[in-house]
């Protein structure tokens, strides 16, 4: 939406939105299902290009619910009188670079033929949900859901007896929820995870006012900042103290919840034994709140660095187990053979549920860009381009496809930040990109092979320097994709270097770039 008023507004071009949805929200629009929030803080978890918008929306809660950001998004579709140029229910099938016309061909679904000079993709990066492929799933006599293609009407869990396969950040907002109203639920855990407490709450009309009168201040800490939240990750190491002041400081962030805990201290993804403290902290915490001791040890019993994956903020997780509907699985030692009519087939017993919720997550960064046939020069196709993974320059282009950008595509930081900002600066990047090329009477941009080549070894390397590839199953590394290629894919060394990269590439002239007249 933002790309869409950028090129209308800040450039006075045409421009068209294709989505496949019925509205507008894209992921908001999609995860409808129970207890979906945001893990940002709402005054963060929003636009700031304008003034006037941050003044006239006010946020409810710390962490909103999704109705509550689909209201906002749709808000922002009216304020800007957007809607005119988004098309509706348009699934893109193809799009192909013509050389001769040096422009863009996108087919939808229903086979309308739309042309452009600029291809913008804002797919986004969890978008394609991933049913994993159990076997015997067209067997099964009740109903089942993917969180992130949820019923707009609703799922009745009322006295039903439920299965929820997954324990990423999704199935830990919505386990709580689910159990208030099931009957009984069980969870299949696979991979148990760290989750930090949100300690969600309204916003006080003082602090909006804060957030409000503070815009420019909140702005400049999130976009000079590793990550793009409103905060800063402190400058002191794990051992910079004693173990009781450690111990302080991590009850200080568990007091206070949110992503905010991360900022304890500057080497909790870096260092191992400094990462092993946090780690150890909130095993601790595990043990103290789930009051079976074998049902805490399964859930403390975390194989990967605490935040090497994106960590969850719950509400009530933990404490969920003390319920007396609600069981946990260990995957690990009793996998799922199958899917029955009945319910769920593991190696130890068959489960019979009316319900399973897939809490599995999406084939993330790569899945929804490649589901489009998208064609560059001399008929090569981007699926044949990063067939052992994404290679592109900055996340913004691919060499081979002229005047194609991806929004938060894999090797940008997006999915380890707090995502509006980095969709700003995207949006911000390519429209005056756009806006030199029109300015220079340049008819063409591509990314160079040099340039792609040493974007990949600037992505490995960053993500190399961290503890985030230690979490061998994460969808950063695409490991959650039976088949798919295991490449870090987000840029992990930090929002402000990236953005001062990017802007370096613009001061010397869009260095890595090959730029044409003709
Ligand atoms: P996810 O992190 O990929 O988690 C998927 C879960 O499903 C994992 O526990 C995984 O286990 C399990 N799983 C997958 N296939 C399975 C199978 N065949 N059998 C058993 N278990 C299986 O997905 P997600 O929870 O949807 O979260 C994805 C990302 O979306 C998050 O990291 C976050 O960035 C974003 N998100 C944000 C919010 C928010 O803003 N509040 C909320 C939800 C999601 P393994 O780990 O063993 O693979």
């Amino acid at each position: 939406m933002y790309q869409l008023l950028s090129f209308r507004d800040k450039l006075g071009l045409s421009a068209k939105v294709l989505e496949a949805a019925n509205g507008v929200g894209g992921t908001w629009y999609w995860n409808r299902y129970p207890g979906a929030r945001c893990d940002s803080e709402s005054h963060s978890y929003a636009y700031y290009f304008s003034k006037a918008l941050i003044q006239d929306w006010n946020w409810s809660e710390r962490f909103p619910q999704q109705p509550e950001i689909l209201r906002y998004l749709n808000h922002v579709a009216d304020r800007f009188d957007l809607r005119r140029d988004i098309q509706l229910n348009t699934r893109v099938r193809s799009g192909r670079h013509d050389q001769a016309s040096n422009r863009w061909h996108v087919i939808s679904e229903a086979g309308e033929h739309f042309t452009a000079t600029y291809l913008v993709t804002a797919v986004g990066c969890l978008s394609s949900a991933n049913v994993p492929g159990i076997p015997g799933l067209s067997d099964f006599a009740g109903d089942w859901y993917h969180t992130g293609q949820w019923p707009h009407e609703g799922v009745n869990f009322s006295g039903k007896r439920v299965g929820v396969v997954g324990t990423g950040s999704t199935g830990i907002q919505a386990i709580p929820v689910i159990a208030a109203d099931a009957g009984h639920l069980t969870v299949f855990q696979r991979t148990a995870n760290y989750s930090l407490p949100a300690r969600n709450a309204s916003l006080t009309e003082e602090f909006r006012r804060y957030a409000k009168e503070h815009s420019d201040d909140i702005r400049k800490v999130m976009t000079s900042n590793t990550n793009a939240h409103p905060f800063y990750i402190t400058d002191r190491s794990a051992f910079d103290c004693s173990d009781e002041e450690r111990k302080a400081i991590f009850e200080a962030g568990w007091k206070k919840g949110g992503l905010e805990f991360r900022t304890a201290f500057r080497d909790l993804l870096i260092d191992e034994k400094a990462n092993k403290t946090a780690a150890d902290f909130i095993r601790g915490k595990i043990h103290d709140i789930v009051k079976d001791p074998k049902t805490a040890a399964l859930l403390a019993d975390i194989d990967h660095p605490f935040a090497a994956k994106r960590p969850p903020v719950d509400s009530q997780y933990f404490e969920t187990y003390n319920r007396d509907n609600v069981s946990l699985v260990n995957l690990r030692e009793t996998p799922i053979e199958r899917i029955t009519a009945k319910g769920i087939q593991t190696a130890a017993q068959e489960f019979e549920l009316e319900i399973i919720v897939f809490a599995t997550g999406f084939d993330a960064m790569t899945g929804s860009l490649l589901k489009i046939d998208i064609e560059g020069r001399n008929g090569m196709k981007l699926s044949d381009a990063w067939s052992a993974g994404p290679r592109n320059y900055l996340g913004l282009q691919v060499p081979g496809f002229p005047n194609f950008f991806t929004i938060t595509g894999p090797g940008s930081p997006s999915v380890l930040c707090n995502m509006p900002p980095a969709i700003e600066h995207h949006v911000d990047w390519i429209t005056e990109c756009i806006r030199h090329m029109r300015e220079q009477g340049i008819a063409r941009i591509e990314a160079t092979e040099s340039a792609a080549d040493y974007w990949v070894h600037e992505v490995n390397a960053a993500a190399s320097a961290t503890l985030l590839p230690r979490a061998t199953h994460s969808w950063f590394l695409g490991a959650n994709i039976p088949g798919k290629p295991r490449v870090f894919m987000p840029y992990a060394g930090g929002f402000a270097k990236y953005r001062q990269i990017c802007a370096d590439v613009v001061s010397k002239g869009y260095e890595g770039f090959s730029l044409s007249r003709s």
